[in-house]
């Protein structure tokens, strides 16, 4: 049997410890090909560069960078680039959690969402602290789910959103299936004003969020893997069956 080709790729950039870390782990499951942004690309979600050409530089033996986002990468790689279709698409691993709302914002998420666009099974990998301690449990996640993946493959339209507390392996509590969270995103500009009396405005804070069951915030407050399958279809399917029975003239 030929062996499993795995894409990996991320949104912090081909020099990101994360990615080394992922490439590394998932090396004894298949052979493994990075293509990833140049330079940090977080939270551009699932942006694709339209309006300017793309280049792209061997950084070395199969890893290969991109001056474009996460999306640009997997699109560039399996429909043009690699050897052969990848038998699994992997993104990650991002220092930060990608749980609830913001996923949306979320390159890494976008990098494994684009590559279900493009026919592969896919997952997104993220340890839930901006200053990882023990990026190595979420390697060791990665590990387990890419073998699982590769026998048992995914629902159609599926990626995987994965987020691993920052832990030692041996104290993770266990693996939850979840459902996204919500975010409350209050207080997050930061207005100041510049040397020449001008204001300038910052994005950022820190966001908290709405306590649910069941969600991935639950599971990671818990200890646990999150698991969210996330789906293509965006269509509110309840609110599509609401209106359609709703008359609406011109
Ligand atoms: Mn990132």
């Amino acid at each position: 049997m030929e062996t499993p080709l795995i894409l990996v790729t991320n949104d912090d950039g081909i020099q990101a410890p994360g990615i080394e870390l992922l490439a590394n782990a998932l090396d004894d499951c298949g052979e493994v090909w990075v293509y990833a942004p140049d330079r940090q690309q977080s939270a551009v979600g699932h942006g694709v560069s339209l309006h300017r050409p793309l280049r792209v530089g061997q950084y070395r033996e199969r890893w290969f960078m991109v001056d474009g986002t996460p999306t640009d990468c997997v699109m560039l790689a399996v429909r043009d680039l690699l050897p052969r279709r990848p038998a699994l698409v992997v993104s990650g691993i991002n220092p930060g959690a990608n749980l609830g709302d913001d996923v949306t914002y979320s390159g890494t998420v976008a990098g494994a969402f684009e590559g279900m666009l493009q026919g592969a099974p896919a997952l997104a990998v993220s340890d839930v602290s901006y200053v990882p301690k023990h990026m190595q449990t979420a390697g060791r996640v990665a590990t387990m789910l890419a073998r699982r993946l590769l026998e048992e493959g995914l629902p159609p339209d599926t990626t995987l959103n994965v987020n691993v507390p920052d832990l030692p392996y041996e104290d993770l509590q266990g693996v939850a299936f979840t459902r996204m969270g919500r975010r409350h995103y209050e207080d997050d500009i930061i207005t100041r004003q510049d040397p020449r009396g001008g204001y300038y405005y910052w994005i950022g804070g820190v966001p908290s969020h709405v306590e649910e069951d069941g969600t991935d915030f639950a599971a990671i407050e818990a200890g646990k893997v999150s698991i969210t399958p996330l789906q293509r279809d965006l269509t509110n399917h309840h609110a599509l069956e609401t209106l359609t029975g709703q008359e609406l003239a011109l």
